[in-house]
């Protein structure tokens, strides 16, 4: 029996349409999940498909009301037994937010692939077919178990951790710099290279907040970015906003002038949750290198980059944690 895949579409460029096939401008989220199914006829090869449109948005206008909505559908379609895998329509630009929220709020062992395009439906050689039929390959392998929710695009498979957009137009945007690949596939054919290391899906303590029609409320993280002569009240503008904690786009290991360390740390000491992230794309930010994280009362964001820093401390902040905890938060997930 052919296993049965549902895609729940989002929007983004693998539904936009170009002005013309040769024109880099374009609109998202034009072409409906029914219309994008009829595209790739070979889909029905693989598995059982269906769609359900969630959203038919831009990445950048996904919000969290769209992800709340996506995770609780989630859950409730994996709790079908005859429902094998999941896959997420998306686009480009913030998706590595939403396949880590994912990771965090999914629960399930099944496959969740998240897959889109950078080339509109209607352009030259558009990759949102390939990567289609490619996400679908990986949501009814059974082999995609247990490894948490994953990005499919160009023939790569990412673990939500650990990948990146690198590049503003290219098709091999998406790379996982420091952890590598999860594994390829190649026009439907998939090889696995290892399970990710980080608590996620099934396993996330965050795992039961959208099971069912939640009224969770995510507190407002704010990102600030540094640079040279970074303005510290920047901050103040954060706080007086309502953000309940603040992630720095650090420079280098996740640094920032002397005169934000000295006001992020009185926010501190007053129960802004600070997290030092970094603007650099590769790298891990550590404890107490260039910054006294200890005596200051920050957290370091590890391995992850500014927008996926903010998603977990918002998480984190539903159970009004200590410093300690979300710092081993950090190391965890
Ligand atoms: N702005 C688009 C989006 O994120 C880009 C893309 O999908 O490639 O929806």
């Amino acid at each position: 029996m052919k296993p049965r895949v549902v895609i729940l579409a989002t929007g983004g460029t693998i539904a936009g349409i170009s002005h013309a096939p040769a024109q880099a401008g374009y609109a998202s989220g034009q072409v409906t999940i029914r219309q994008m199914i009829q595209s790739v006829p070979d889909l029905d090869h693989l598995a059982v498909v269906t769609g359900e449109q969630i959203s038919n948005v831009g990445s950048q206008d996904i919000s969290f009301d769209i992800l709340k909505r996506l995770t609780g559908r989630i859950n409730a379609l994996l709790e079908q037994a005859d429902i094998h895998g999941i896959v997420v329509t998306h686009g480009t630009d913030t998706m590595e937010e939403t396949a880590f929220f994912l990771n965090l709020t999914v629960n399930s062992p099944k496959p969740v692939v998240v897959t889109g395009a950078m080339r509109p439906a209607n352009a030259i050689s558009a990759d949102g077919p390939l990567n289609l039929f490619n996400a679908v390959a990986v949501a009814a392998d059974s082999d995609a178990q247990e490894r948490g929710v994953l990005v499919v695009m160009n023939d790569r498979i990412h673990g939500a951790h650990s990948l990146t957009k690198t590049n503003t137009t290219s098709v091999e945007t998406f790379l996982s710099p420091v952890n590598g690949l999860v594994g390829t596939v190649n026009y439907g054919k998939t090889v696995y290279f290892r399970f990710p290391f980080r608590r996620h899906t099934f396993l996330s303590r965050f795992s039961d907040l959208f099971c069912t029609q939640s009224r969770v409320m995510l507190p407002r993280v704010d990102i600030v970015y540094a640079c040279i002569d970074m303005p510290p009240d920047l901050m103040d503008c954060c706080v007086a906003s309502g953000a309940q904690g603040i992630v720095i786009a650090g420079d280098g290991n996740g640094n920032m002038n002397q005169a934000t360390v000295k006001k992020a740390a009185r926010m501190a000491g007053r129960g802004v949750f600070i997290v030092r992230s970094s603007r650099v794309p590769t790298g891990t930010v550590g404890r107490n290198v260039e910054v006294d994280d200890d005596a200051c009362g920050f957290i370091v964001s590890d391995e992850l980059n500014p927008a996926k820093a903010r998603i977990l401390l918002m998480l984190a902040l539903t159970e009004k944690p200590d410093l300690k905890t979300v710092q081993q938060l950090f190391y965890t997930y």
